[in-house]
């Protein structure tokens, strides 16, 4: 999972990461700004001089990006939230929250101060590019004009009450402070984000129909995504607050195999994988001390395997941090597993290995006691 990303660096005690992808997005921002937005303005500047103002106004527009994520982060972490990392990827950017908010006025000040951020950008830029026109310095209001533009529709697009957008977390901290009911406001965001995800997908299929292909493209893909995500983040909410309060020992499983190292791909396919019908396992050496975690798909995932070489090289080594304790939250097993993207942990009582839990077994947690509810 690392390899999609490359670390920027750590500010404000924040590490920023950014996904392979957001360079496409970059690429395709600067390629639109610098062809059809900023050519509108040709007042007889070079084309050296328009090249470069698009790219400069690409950077200034992915750093205010940047810049109302960590106004989210920043205030999140005053309010006692611990963001250690923030992630940007394709659409935009997200804080990678250990728990949700644990209290509807944290949630609303982390989430306005990011389009409050955007709107500054934007206000700040339009009052340069007020003066640049003022003073006829035309290079100047070619970078200032799309960098307040830009920063204004972040804004407001953040602010569609669409969870897990802005205005979504907005809607929802404001209906959680009037019910003081967590669950019901989670709900009532979602469908408002569903119901906005149908209106968009609804508009720009007509204006699809009424001529506009291109725009009601976009207008429809959007919708799609926000009805995606307002998916996944409403099954996440649920699956954290199941999850509240149940421990390691409430999910792990003690009945377990581990595999000996050594062993031949060929003899972790058919002896184990196979056998035990699972694809993750603990590797272990002789005194049954856990060593690493072996995955399958690191396995199947490598194209230069042979089948007779050892399973060793692809063990992981078992660092501290990835050893649960039975009294440790199911959660933290959870986001374990989802920083270091792996699928099956260690529960060690002391130094003797007593268990492991698997993404699983916290998924079925979940489905059933959803089924309950
Ligand atoms: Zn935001």
């Amino acid at each position: 999972m690392n390899g999609k990303y490359f670390i920027v660096g750590t500010f404000f005690g924040i590490q920023l990461r950014i996904h392979y992808s957001w360079l496409i997005i970059f690429a395709l921002i600067a390629w639109t700004i610098i062809t059809s937005y900023i050519p509108s303005f040709k007042h007889g500047l070079s084309p050296l001089v328009l090249t470069s103002a698009g790219l400069l106004v690409t950077f200034i527009f992915f750093a205010s990006v940047i810049a109302h994520e960590y106004a989210h982060s920043i205030v999140a972490n005053r309010r006692g939230m611990r963001i250690k990392r923030i992630t940007l990827f394709v659409f935009g950017g997200a804080s990678e929250l250990q728990h949700e908010p644990d209290s509807a006025k944290t949630e609303l000040l982390m989430t306005v101060a990011g389009p409050l951020t955007s709107f500054i950008i934007s206000g700040v830029f339009a009052g340069l590019w007020l003066l640049a026109m003022h003073w006829h310095i035309t290079a100047i209001e070619v970078i200032c004009q799309p960098v307040a533009v830009l920063n204004f529709i972040v804004g407001l697009f953040n602010l569609l009450p669409a969870f897990p957008l802005d205005g979504g977390r907005i809607l929802r901290s404001v209906v959680w402070l009037i019910r003081k009911d967590f669950a019901s406001a989670t709900r009532i965001a979602t469908n408002a984000g569903v119901a906005l995800s149908y209106l968009m997908i609804g508009v720009g299929v007509l204006s699809m129909f009424a001529g506009d292909l291109v725009g009601g493209l976009w207008f429809a893909i959007i919708g799609f995504f926000l009805l995606q995500s307002a998916r996944i983040s409403y099954s996440q909410t649920v699956a954290q607050s199941i999850l509240t309060g149940v421990k390691v020992s409430d999910v792990y499983n003690d009945s377990f195999v581990t595999v000996p190292l050594g062993i031949s791909i060929n003899e972790f396919l058919s002896g184990y994988v196979l056998r035990y019908k699972h694809y993750d396992f603990l590797a272990a050496d002789q005194s049954g001390k856990p060593i690493g975690i072996i995955e399958m798909s690191q396995v199947t995932s490598d194209p230069h395997r042979h089948y007779e070489n050892s399973i060793d090289k692809y063990i992981q080594p078992l660092t501290k941090s990835l050893a649960l304790k039975p009294s440790d939250p199911a959660i933290k097993a959870q986001q374990v597993m989802q920083s270091h993207n792996l699928d099956i942990l260690p529960v060690m009582s002391g130094k003797e290995l007593i268990g492991v839990v698997m993404r699983r077994y916290l998924e079925d947690y979940v489905a059933v006691h959803r089924l309950r509810r």
